[in-house]
């Protein structure tokens, strides 16, 4: 890492804005208990800095706004389809592009076609919806770190990494043929924004080839990993982001694409695909629930927008800022004293909200009671991803905790300037002060399935 910190400056400067609402602590500690202490609950007009999370909340250049003027929306071969499947193809080097609404909905397409009882996916880690897309076919997921992973403070390059030798006993164990397909996630967003390395992936491929298994790339931050490779691998210096990228992506048999990430767009998604007879199964489920196959769910307007948005995401101007911007608030966070885990990811910061409050016991979610001081002390909204998200219970009802008591700062895609970023750390200080508090939250209301987006809670002590 640079030793001379200079400003982060924006490679962009501002033509429009978006007022924020300033509100005081006193209005904030009444919205906050109105909204059940769930920042989920909490409406945008009322946050000041939004680090709920990083997709579809980016914003777009100046050149997709004027894209967005030029889309064609004839319902077959719109120009602004034919654009978007040449930049796509040129991205991946496959012959099939799919356009979808989201990624989920590539995922649904997909999974559902290579899913089912008895079928096996393995993963560096599936996100929340690849696993609900892969268990609803009646397969099953499994997450294959390796075990280095797992150290919130250890200090390696890629973390993301899939673990090949576990990966490897896993295909043995169950038969090449009951495997529907390996997963790699890139960068691995639930493992704190972690990137994959091009050995990884190269060697990934081999063991697929080895063992006729399919390669999927779950690749919506290919961007943010691709930046990652060039810093921090031998060999990829001299490479383009873009270079790097295409290299990756080749790699796959498959690329599924939530595009409200790495796309730079609010909304879209993408599934590209090698084989014949596997796309054209794809593309019929495609008409059946998102559209015709040159717009999948999407507006002429929305693939002009997307492909302006896959080109700019390479711009190493761009790409230098963002995941030094993300570097920036870990880095002060750490140096503050607040314990993140390290090294920083490419699109969150992760907080250990159980080594930052110590003294409050994992069943009154310490997790929760930073989220809520950081919007009661700074209005700045963000996740608890701990035991209110993945705690499990006991069959007396008593709370299983998850892994980590994390909480994530994600950070939108050219949202905020470094000012802001810099009052989120100075918020900061008031929350190093109450690290001694000794109660957090209990539960009030819980719906049974994925809590923490409409839990209710109650402030203790
Ligand atoms: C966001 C995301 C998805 C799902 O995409 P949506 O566009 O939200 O449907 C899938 N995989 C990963 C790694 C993601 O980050």
């Amino acid at each position: 890492m640079s030793t001379k910190q200079r400003t982060l400056t924006e490679p962009f400067k501002i033509k429009m804005v978006e007022p924020l609402r300033v509100t005081t602590e006193e209005e904030r500690t009444r919205i906050i208990k109105e909204a059940g202490y769930n920042t989920f609950l909490v409406h945008s007009d009322d946050v000041f800095i939004d680090l709920l999370t990083d997709s579809g909340t980016g914003a777009m250049s100046d050149h997709q706004w004027a894209g967005i003027m030029l889309g064609d929306e004839s319902y077959a071969g719109s120009n602004s389809w034919l654009r978007l499947e040449r930049v796509v193809k040129e991205l991946t080097g496959m012959p099939h592009i799919l356009p979808t609404h989201q990624g989920r909905a590539a995922e649904r397409i997909l999974y559902s076609i290579l899913g089912g009882v008895g079928k096996i996916f393995i993963s560096n880690t599936h996100f929340d919806t690849t696993r609900a897309n892969i268990e609803y076919t009646g397969a099953t997921a499994i997450d294959v770190l390796p075990e280095s992973s797992l150290h919130t403070e250890e200090d390696l390059p890629f973390k993301g990494n899939i673990d090949l030798e576990h990966t490897e006993a896993l295909i043995r164990e169950n038969g090449p043929d009951n495997i529907g397909a390996i997963i790699l996630t890139v960068t691995n967003n639930s493992a704190g924004g972690q990137p994959v390395s091009m050995e990884n992936a190269l060697a990934l491929r081999e063991m697929c080839d080895k063992y006729g298994l399919l390669m999927v790339i779950d690749g919506c931050r290919i961007a943010e990993n691709s930046y990652f490779v060039k810093h921090r691998e031998k060999g990829y210096e001299n490479k383009t982001y873009k270079e790097i990228a295409q290299q990756m992506l080749n790699l796959g048999d498959a690329f599924v694409m939530s595009a409200k990430k790495d796309g730079l767009v609010n909304i879209g998604g993408l599934l590209t695909l090698k084989n014949d007879d596997l796309a054209m199964k794809c593309r019929n489920l495609l008409i059946i629930s998102e559209g015709f196959t040159t717009y999948g769910g999407l507006a002429g307007r929305d693939m002009e927008a997307l492909s302006i948005g896959l080109e700019e995401v390479f711009d190493a101007d761009y790409l230098t800022y963002r995941i030094r911007s993300t570097g920036y608030l870990g880095e002060h966070l750490r140096n503050k004293g607040v314990p993140v885990v390290w090294p920083i990811g490419g699109h969150a910061v992760y907080i250990d909200a159980g080594k930052l409050y110590p003294n409050i016991p994992v069943h009154e979610f310490p997790g929760q009671a930073l989220v809520c001081d950081l919007y009661l002390k700074g209005g700045i909204r963000c996740v608890e991803v701990g035991s209110v998200m993945f705690g499990k219970k006991d069959a007396a009802g008593n709370l299983i905790p998850a892994a980590n008591e994390l909480v994530r700062l994600a950070i939108p895609r050219r949202v905020y300037t470094q000012s802001h970023i810099d009052y989120v750390l100075d918020v900061f200080d008031d929350i190093l002060e109450m690290r001694g508090q000794t109660r957090g939250y209990k539960i009030a209301y819980e719906p049974p399935f994925l809590r923490h987006f409409t839990a209710r809670f109650e402030k203790l002590g």
